[in-house]
């Protein structure tokens, strides 16, 4: 058997995955088994922030294996104080608390929000506001959290204490705050799995008056859109907000699996020991490696991700076969005349990947993609939209 089809037979068939294997790559580059190179413009969905075979990630990475390659939270661990310590710094937020995934992030933030608002207003005040059409992750808790049935169907009952406002509906919100006891609101700044689709600033704005005016904590999910993936650090910062819980993932490890949920003053001393934990979180060798992708993500980088993206939009707004283009930074959605399956088949063919997010093609290439291969896979793109 070969791989596509081993992984048929004995791996469970949750993936609708493209008919390829990658088995090496080279910065925006990946290779398939039969030697075929594709630009590569969705980066294992925003993981890879500096591409395949990034040198000084794999030094980071390569150094601590050698050391020690894990330890347990027993024990203290210098690249998981250093790593919590550079994202206090650059967020101004207090604590972290590392795990493994976007959904333990997640959880984590929750379990904190509950905790803060019991012992603040009583413990009925548990309710989690979310917004429809989000993508919060897979653990039964955080289907709940994610507004979106096609999610739900299936896997009921569902964690009780999750309510869904329209996302840019600031009255929506309002009412589920009067309706409700509220403990937190969260949502992404930009909804990826639901489409690509930033919120407003004004929305955003409201949320945090809302939350400092209810003492209603404000919890972003920036799994997908953080670590310089739109253009800031975080994506609240584009919005000039102060969040009381910064979650992410995804891009933070540079490609193995880490998870922080990061506490603002509020909320930094609301778990104490044995109120949660993790056996893998905070991998040494997961903290390593994450440190050198968040200390290469400055104001330089940042600046070159903010260029890119103009460059995309202007690309893709008005071109033939385009319908819209949505996103923030290098996260961007493109509604397609085409079905997008068929774009990205077509593309393929032409060696270039991109992903979708529902009916979109969505593109979240490296952040240090050069130039040049950014334009040929945008040319490839033009041309099978059409
Ligand atoms: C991917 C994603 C998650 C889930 O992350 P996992 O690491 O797959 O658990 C949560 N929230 C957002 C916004 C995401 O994009």
């Amino acid at each position: 058997m070969n791989t596509q089809e081993k992984d048929k037979e004995y791996i469970a068939s949750t993936y609708g995955r493209f008919p390829l294997t990658i088995v090496s790559g080279n910065g925006c580059r990946v290779t398939d088994e039969e030697g075929k190179e594709y630009i590569d413009l969705g980066t294992g969905i925003a993981v890879n922030v500096f591409g395949v075979g990034d040198e000084e990630w794999i030094r980071a990475v390569t150094e601590q294996l050698s050391k020690v390659q894990h330890t347990s939270n027993l024990f203290y661990s210098k690249p998981c104080a250093d790593l919590a310590e550079e994202l206090c710094k650059r967020t101004g937020l207090r604590k972290v608390f590392f795990s493994n995934s976007g959904a333990e992030a997640n959880e984590t933030a929750v379990k904190v929000a509950r905790k803060y608002a019991a012992e603040k207003k009583g413990s009925e005040h548990n309710v989690v506001i979310t917004l429809k059409n989000s993508f919060h992750g897979r653990t039964v808790t955080m289907l709940s959290a994610t507004g979106q049935d096609t999610f739900h169907r299936d896997f009921l009952p569902l964690t009780e204490g999750f309510v869904y406002a329209e996302a840019n509906n600031l009255d929506d919100v309002k009412r589920l705050v009067k309706e409700n006891k509220v403990a937190a609101i969260m949502f992404e700044t930009v909804q990826g799995e639901g489409g690509v689709l930033p919120l407003t600033q004004d929305f955003v704005k409201g949320l945090e008056e809302i939350g400092k005016r209810e003492d209603i904590l404000l919890i972003v999910d920036e799994v997908q859109t953080g670590n310089g993936r739109c253009g800031a650090l975080y994506n609240y910062m584009n919005y000039s907000i102060t969040p009381d819980i910064v979650t992410t993932a995804k891009g933070l490890g540079g490609g193995l699996p880490l998870g922080a949920t990061m506490l603002g003053e509020k909320v930094k001393d609301v778990l104490h020991p044995g109120d949660h934990g993790s056996t893998f979180g905070g991998n040494p060798v997961a903290t390593a490696g994450a440190l050198s992708i968040i200390k290469r993500i400055d104001e330089k980088l940042l600046s070159e991700v903010r260029e890119k993206s103009e460059y995309i939009f202007s690309a893709f707004k008005g071109a033939e076969g385009v319908k819209s283009v949505s996103g923030a930074g290098l996260m961007i959605g493109i509604e397609t005349e085409k079905d997008a399956s068929e774009v990205l088949s077509l593309a393929r063919e032409k060696g270039v990947i991109a992903i979708k997010a529902k009916n979109k093609v969505r593109l979240l290439p490296p952040l240090n993609i050069p130039m040049d291969d950014l334009k040929k896979a945008v040319e490839v793109l033009l041309e099978v939209m059409k």
